[in-house]
């Protein structure tokens, strides 16, 4: 009897982000029965793991850095991990979640936790992790190996890019899967 070839170790996370990349990934739809043949997903909003475990082959991470956690869990990814992807425009570029940069920390939680029509309230506030002085692209605060932009990006790139790490093939992206947006 032959043996089945040993699957990889595939994570996703979901740092500051809407989880919109994480719905495209669900997008592969059929795709994704092809891709359970062939990985085991180990970590992220999709398993109920709660330590990012060693030996990660892959690492998807959707969103930009944001706060003191996200920074702590980048590392500890990239310790971890293979090669780490920059999922979507808010990790390759910050996007969305970076348009709170122009505004200093201390006047953004002012506005949103106490003067907002409906403040969410001062007490959630010592519950959060600290917001970082800004939120960065992913590879500000460790190396990337792999960029898949879109906003967010269409599960066809997903395939793609997935597909060629799983054949050991780097990632080339054709130009109209570059795109931005
Ligand atoms: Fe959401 Fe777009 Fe950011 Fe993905 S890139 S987390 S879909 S805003």
């Amino acid at each position: 009897m032959s043996k089945q070839p040993k699957k990889l170790r595939l994570a996703t996370v979901w740092l500051g982000g809407c989880s919109g990349c994480h719905m495209s990934f669900l997008d592969l739809d059929e795709l994704l029965i092809e891709l359970l043949e062939k990985v085991d997903i180990v970590y992220g909003p999709l398993v109920d793991t709660k330590q990012f475990p060693e030996d990660v082959d892959i690492c998807l991470v959707e969103g930009a850095v944001t706060n003191v956690e996200n920074l702590e869990l980048a590392r500890e990814i990239r310790t971890n991990s293979k090669i780490v992807i920059s999922f979507g425009d808010c990790a390759v570029t910050g996007n969305v979640t970076s348009m709170r940069n122009r505004i200093p920390v201390k006047d953004l939680l002012t506005a949103v936790y106490h003067e907002a029509q409906a403040p969410i309230g001062a007490e959630s506030l010592k519950i959060l992790p600290a917001l970082l002085k800004k939120a960065l692209p992913l590879h500000q605060a460790i190396k990337v190996d792999v960029y898949l932009p879109g906003c967010p990006p269409a599960p066809n790139r997903i395939a793609t890019a997935v597909t060629a790490l799983l054949n050991n093939q780097p990632v080339d992206l054709q130009p109209e899967m570059r795109t931005f947006g």
